[in-house]
């Protein structure tokens, strides 16, 4: 394993942290008070910038007009960019966005690249991904009821989605819907694009999310499928492979989230850092002088810097093994991450006393919007379950460890 930065990576990852600084933080106070729309038009004018800089599309191969940067790399860059919850977005590699790109590259007809993933490469439109449903538990995907019905050409659409992250102004979903019921469980599902402004393709609500519906990409919304109709041509891959193609996106996926969290954490032991030392609680003394204090800042260290190394670990194996060798590293890092994530932005609030609260930094809107991180993705519990019974056949018979 050899994670050694080069020069030029080193450079990269300033300029970002750079740009981050200048172009973003100041945008971040009016997005915590009046919400994405109100900076959106001012994030436009930042990715005009990004691209101009040569800092657009990380994830993405160079032919394709990206950075051609290695998981690896781009965990890296993910970790710059995700001081800010302004970040991905700004520089074209946010979730759902950033999966679909990747899906559509690897799967897409000719005719869908040109009519989707194009125009999403270039951040003209965004796009939504819709498996979740609010009757069936995502934590047994396989058990859905939307379906996708042969009709003709077309596939005919029923059911609900909900959770489907940027759904409100996005171009298409990318819907996961039964289309072989009497297929074994993990070949039933094909993913299918749907226009938004198909007939039948109804958006119920924006969900309520920890206080704010938020609006746009920062929001989550709930679909019903009414005699929704699309050409069969829209489905992407072959039938009865969404599964599987849903396992693969998952995998880089999760990297991206668990770096942007690591960039979460960084920010909030930053501020953590720069309130002990300025604050004062006596004359001459600061809060960093108490053991509370330095307990908090030693225990947040140590915990990022170990699930830092975790994630680049995983990353590096998927660079170099392949997503399947990863796959236990993928689940470990995803609930290490998702928690001490939670634990020090936590800490850094409560160091900040009732200013932690407020929105004049962004620890409360850490604190509230990124505790999904444990649910999202894979919940904590799924993935503990799916790794223990990995690492226990290993020790007993299939039956013990079911
Ligand atoms: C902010 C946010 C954004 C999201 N974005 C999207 C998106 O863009 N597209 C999309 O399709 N979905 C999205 N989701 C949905 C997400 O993937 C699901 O919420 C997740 O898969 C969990 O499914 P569920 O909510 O149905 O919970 P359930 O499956 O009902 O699970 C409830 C609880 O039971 C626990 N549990 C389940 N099985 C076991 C077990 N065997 N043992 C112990 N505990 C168990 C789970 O861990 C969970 O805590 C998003 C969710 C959130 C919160």
């Amino acid at each position: 394993m050899d994670f050694a930065i080069s020069d030029e990576l080193q450079m990269l990852l300033k300029k970002a942290r750079t740009f981050v600084e200048q172009n973003l933080y100041p945008l971040e106070p009016e997005f915590f008070e009046q919400g994405f729309a109100a900076v959106e038009p001012k994030l436009r004018e930042q990715r005009d910038k990004v691209k101009q800089q040569g800092m657009w599309l990380p994830q993405i191969a160079k032919e394709h007009g990206g950075m051609g940067l290695s998981l690896l790399e781009h965990g890296l860059f993910s970790a710059e960019i995700g001081r800010t919850p302004l970040g991905h977005f700004t520089f074209n590699c946010q979730a759902p966005d950033s999966g679909n790109m990747e899906l559509l590259l690897q799967y897409a007809s000719d005719e869908q690249r040109a009519r989707y993933l194009q125009p999403l490469l270039d951040g003209d439109i965004r796009s939504c991904f819709g498996m979740t449903e609010p009757d069936y538990p995502g934590s047994n995907p396989v058990w859905m009821g939307t379906t996708a019905t042969k009709d003709g050409d077309d596939y005919v659409l029923e059911g609900r989605k909900w959770w489907t992250t940027g759904g409100d102004g996005a171009a298409f979903c990318v819907v996961m819907a039964v289309t072989a019921p009497d297929a074994p469980p993990h070949l039933r599902a094909s993913q299918i694009l749907v226009p938004m402004d198909t007939p039948g393709l109804i958006i119920e609500t924006t969900t309520p999310f920890m206080g704010h519906r938020g609006e746009s990409w920062a929001s989550h919304s709930e679909l019903r499928f009414e005699n929704c109709r699309v050409p069969q041509s829209n489905r992407i891959g072959p039938e009865g492979a969404g599964f599987l193609m849903a396992q693969e996106r998952l995998g880089p996926g999760r990297i991206h989230h668990c770096m942007r969290w690591i960039g979460v954490c960084e920010r909030a032991f930053e501020l953590m850092c720069q309130r002990a030392v300025e604050r004062h609680i006596s004359a001459d003394r600061p809060l960093a002088s108490k053991q509370f204090v330095q307990g908090w800042i030693a225990e947040s260290r140590a915990e990022i810097d170990a699930a830092r190394l975790m994630v680049l670990h995983a990353a590096w194996v998927i660079d170099n093994k392949g997503a399947k060798a990863a796959r236990d590293d993928i689940s470990l890092i995803k609930f290490t991450v998702a928690n001490t994530m939670m634990r020090v932005v936590d800490r850094a609030l409560q160091a900040h006393g009732g200013l932690g609260v407020t929105d004049y930094t962004p620890l409360a809107m850490f604190y509230r919007m990124e505790r999904a991180a444990r649910i999202y993705d894979g919940t904590d519990e799924v993935h503990k379950l799916s790794v223990a019974k990995r690492i226990l056949r290993q020790y007993a018979s299939e039956d013990a460890a079911r």
